[in-house]
């Protein structure tokens, strides 16, 4: 532990960040400072709650930089409010800080939390703050609100929705690949890769729109790689799905990427996750107005990747025609552990 870690103190810590914690102070009757927080529940909404930890060697590599792991602690958050469909309200933090840690690193990774709150107007209201004899684990719980028909489950999917996704799937996985195995690659490339591993962003506002469309039917984020996460919607919803492999949406670079080391780009963008991306399934009759109001709200296109089936297999058309299981091969902490 720094030295000027332990000058400031635990206390002189959390007086420090107390001065930037409230973005949008509506509503909030007490934030930091007290035992619990307390705030007004939104009338005519329902509240949605997540949390979600990073351990340091689990789920980033160690000495990743502390700005990046902050960031993307409240971005992973976020894409899991975005899932539902609500928006984001307010964050609670706790962290076990490494003794390696300097006030500056602590600083920086809260710098990356604010900078990532302060984005999506998310209050930080409390937290945990503690030493750790090893690795650096950030916890963060967030809450969002919505009304109560607009929040989207992973249980609404019907046969003959389709399957849609908001953004390129895969780039995370070979940013991650590019770190771990110390790749040298074209630096302008190589940073889109990296950005999407390490500064992925929340799609809340493709929630919001998928929320309020009413076509969309289920939902959810995708975290774990598509044919993981596809699994728990047609699993939760009890229907089955069909996925066509020239619908996916994979990069020119992450093409290039698989190219240049050996890989399958299939398999990278169905089954490396942390894309962070959402996937929906939406009503056939909604498909072309959904697909207007992204191009014209938002600015974006969302990717139609497939369809929903009675059938409860999982199948990928593959682009030569042939017909397969869809591979699950999703991150899973527990089969993971090595
Ligand atoms: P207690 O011992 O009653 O749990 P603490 O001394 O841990 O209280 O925390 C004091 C206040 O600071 C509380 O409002 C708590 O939520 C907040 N807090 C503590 N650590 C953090 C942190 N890492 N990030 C944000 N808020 C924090
Ligand atoms: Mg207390």
């Amino acid at each position: 532990m720094g030295e000027e870690l332990k000058e400031v103190g635990e206390f002189g810590f959390i007086e420090r960040i107390k001065g930037y914690s409230l973005v949008r102070p509506q509503g909030v009757i007490k934030g930091i400072g007290d035992d619990a927080s307390v705030f007004e529940a939104p009338s005519g909404k329902v509240m949605v709650l997540t949390t979600d930890m990073l351990v340091e060697g689990v789920h980033f590599l160690p000495q990743t930089d502390p700005f990046s792991v902050g960031k993307k602690a409240i971005c992973v958050n976020l894409s899991d409010i975005a899932a539902m469909g609500a928006e984001p309200m307010d964050a609670y933090i706790s962290v076990a800080v490494p003794k390696r840690f300097s006030l500056r690193d602590l600083e920086d990774l809260y710098r990356g939390i604010n900078e990532a709150a302060s984005l999506f107007s998310v209050n930080l209201l409390g937290g945990d703050t503690t030493v750790s004899p090893g690795p650096l684990v950030i916890n963060v719980s967030m809450t969002g609100s919505a009304p109560r028909e607009e929040i989207l489950y992973r249980s609404g999917a019907k046969p003959g929705d389709f399957l849609y996704v908001t953004g390129y799937l895969g780039e995370a996985r070979a940013g991650l690949d590019l770190l771990s195995q110390e790749r040298k690659w074209q630096e302008n490339k190589a940073r889109r890769l990296l950005d999407a591993h390490l500064r992925p962003t929340p799609h809340i506002r493709e929630g919001r729109l998928f929320a309020t469309s009413g076509f969309a039917s289920a939902m959810m984020d995708v975290s774990d790689g598509i044919a993981s996460d596809l699994g728990h919607i047609c699993g939760e919803s009890q229907v089955g799905a069909i996925v066509r492999e020239e619908w996916l949406p994979i990069s020119q670079i992450l093409y290039d990427y698989c190219k240049d080391f050996g890989l399958d780009p299939i398999e990278i963008a169905l089954g490396g996750g942390e894309d962070y991306c959402l996937l929906a399934t939406v009503r056939p009759y909604g498909c072309e107005t959904l697909e207007e109001a992204f191009a014209r709200q938002l600015g974006k296109r969302i990717w139609k990747i497939g369809w929903v089936t009675e059938d409860k297999r999982i199948l990928l058309v593959r682009k030569s025609g042939e017909v397969m299981p869809l591979p699950v091969s999703g991150w899973d902490s527990f089969r993971c552990w090595g």
